[in-house]
C-alpha cells in the first residue's frame, strides 16, 4: 500500500464476507439436526447492556442462530447467577454463553466469568483462554471478539503482519491485550502504549499497525501516524449524539494508507466474530 491511495477498512464490508460464510456452516449443521444457541445474560438494567445484547440477539435471528436470554435484577445473589450458569453448562443444546459487561457494582466479574465452560466461552474472556493467548504454541478455545474482528478485517484487506511494527494503544483485558497477542501470534512486532507511556506520540509513529484502543474522541492525530500507516480506531466515544472514535479521522487519512471509521468500522465486527465464535462450538460438538 502506498500512501497516496487510501484504503477505507470497512466494517460492514468485512462482515457481509463472514455472514456469507457463517450461513453456509449454519445451514450445513441444520442438516446434521444442529441449531447453534446462544445464552446471553443480563444483571441489571443497564440500557446500554441490554441494547447490545438486543443486537446480539438479533443478529444471531438473521443468521438461523437460536438464543435465549435471561435478565436478572441486580439485586440477585451471587450464587443465583452461579446456578443459572452451571443449568447452560449442563445443557447440550447451549453451545455458547455470554455474560453482558459490566456486571452491577459488588459481583465478582472473575469467579463468574470463570464459571462459564470453557467449550461454551465464546466471548474468550475465560481466564485459561486469554492464558493460552498469552502462551506462545498455545491455541486457546476462543479469541475475544474485537481483537478477532480486527485480525479479519487487516486480512480482509491483505494488510501485511508479520514483522511489522504494531502499536496497540490501550492495555484492557477486553481489547488492548489480547489484541496485542494476536499481533503477536501473526509475528507483528508488538508495542502496547498505555496512560503511563512516555513520548507516546514518538511510539505511535513507529507503528506500521496502529491500533486505537483509549476510549478518547479524536485521541490519535495525524502527528502520531508514520505516513503510509494502517490505522484500526477502536474506540466509541459520545460527542454531542454523535459517535466519534479515538482517531480524528479526517485528519489521520491523509497521511495514512488506510484507516477504519467510526462508525461502520469496527463496531459491527465485534457481534459479527460473537457469531462466529458460537457457530465454532456448535461445530466443535457434531
Ligand atoms: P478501557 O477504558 O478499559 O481502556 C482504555 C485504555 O486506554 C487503558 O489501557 C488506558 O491506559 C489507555 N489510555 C487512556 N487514556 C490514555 C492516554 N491519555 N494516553 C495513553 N493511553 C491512555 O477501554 P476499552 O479497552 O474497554 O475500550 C477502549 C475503547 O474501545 C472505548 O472507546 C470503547 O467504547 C471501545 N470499544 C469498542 C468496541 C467495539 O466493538 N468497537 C468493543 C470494546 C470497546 P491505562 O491502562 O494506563 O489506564
Amino acid at each position: 500500500m502506498h500512501a497516496q491511495e487510501f484504503t477505507l477498512l470497512s466494517g460492514p464490508k468485512v462482515r457481509s464476507s463472514i455472514y456469507a460464510d457463517l450461513k453456509q456452516r449454519v445451514a450445513h449443521l441444520a442438516q446434521k439436526g444442529i441449531v447453534p444457541k446462544l445464552a446471553t445474560l443480563v444483571v441489571g438494567d443497564n440500557p446500554a447492556s441490554l441494547s447490545y445484547v438486543r443486537g446480539k440477539v438479533k443478529s444471531a435471528a438473521k443468521l438461523g442462530i437460536d438464543s435465549i436470554q435471561e435478565t436478572l435484577p441486580a439485586t440477585i445473589e451471587q450464587d443465583g447467577i452461579l446456578h443459572l450458569i452451571d443449568r447452560w453448562n449442563a445443557d447440550p443444546s447451549v453451545h455458547g454463553i455470554l455474560v453482558q459487561l459490566p456486571l452491577p457494582d459488588g459481583f465478582n466479574e472473575e469467579l463468574i466469568q470463570k464459571r462459564v465452560a470453557l467449550e461454551k466461552d465464546v466471548d474468550g474472556f475465560h481466564v485459561e483462554n486469554m492464558g493460552a493467548l498469552a502462551m506462545k504454541g498455545r491455541n486457546p478455545l476462543f479469541f475475544p471478539c474485537t481483537p478477532l474482528g480486527i485480525m479479519k478485517m487487516l486480512e480482509f484487506y491483505g494488510v501485511e503482519i508479520a514483522g511489522k511494527e504494531a502499536v496497540v494503544l490501550g492495555r484492557s483485558n477486553i481489547v488492548g491485550i489480547p489484541m496485542a497477542l494476536l499481533l503477536l501470534h501473526a509475528n507483528a512486532t508488538v508495542t502496547i502504549a498505555h496512560s503511563r507511556t512516555r513520548s507516546l506520540e514518538d511510539v505511535c509513529r513507529r507503528a506500521d499497525i496502529l491500533i486505537a484502543a483509549v476510549g478518547r474522541a479524536e485521541f490519535v492525530r495525524a502527528s502520531m501516524v508514520k505516513a503510509g500507516a494502517v490505522v484500526v480506531d477502536v474506540g466509541i466515544n459520545r460527542v454531542d449524539d454523535r459517535l466519534v472514535g479515538d482517531v480524528a479521522f479526517e485528519e489521520v487519512k491523509q497521511v495514512a494508507s488506510a484507516a477504519s471509521p467510526v462508525p461502520k468500522g469496527v463496531g459491527p465486527l465485534t457481534v459479527a466474530m460473537l457469531m462466529n465464535n458460537l457457530v465454532e462450538a456448535a461445530e466443535r460438538i457434531q
